[in-house]
């Protein structure tokens, strides 16, 4: 399957999370997506690793779901690694480390917490502010503007 088809597919997956437990015009509630899809998300601070983001784990043999993020990150970030590692479970990633595999649950937070359509909405309003957008989409400044990029390659076609 070429690329671009896979990486659609994932942002379906993330919009229909989205529909499903959320509400895609406001703030992405991770936290209530975690639970709907049924993830136990342990948050814990690692004072000795500060460096750590968040690690996900799937028990084949009891189905048991599991997400670790470090407490300490900033809440934009925090948000950004509790939907990438939510995205490496529900695609069922056995793996990590692949680069293919980062980017594709990176592809997941990203449509998760920034739907495009809540972005286009939101950039009519608000005008293409960067720091404005990622503070109302509580992401951080770097995440939205990849995503204005992105929205801005779209509109270029
Ligand atoms: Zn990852």
């Amino acid at each position: 399957m070429p690329w671009r088809r896979v990486a659609e597919d994932v942002r379906i997956l993330a919009r229909t999370h989205l529909h499903l437990y959320g509400d895609h015009t406001q703030i992405t509630d991770v936290y209530r997506i975690v639970e709907g899809l049924g993830v136990r998300l342990i948050l814990k601070p690692f004072w000795h690793d500060r460096g750590f983001t968040g690690i996900a784990a799937i028990d084949e043999t009891t189905g048991y779901q599991a997400i670790l993020v470090n407490s300490l990150l900033s809440i934009p970030r925090r948000n950004f690694t509790i939907s990438h590692e939510l995205g490496h479970i529900v695609m069922r990633h056995r793996a990590y480390g692949h680069y293919a595999l980062e980017r594709l649950a990176n592809i997941y937070a990203a449509e998760l917490l920034m739907p495009m359509d809540r972005i286009i909405a939101q950039v009519r309003l608000y005008g293409p502010n960067v720091c404005y957008l990622a503070g109302i989409n509580r992401v951080s400044v770097s995440a939205m503007s990849l995503r204005l990029q992105e929205l801005a390659a779209i509109l270029a076609g």
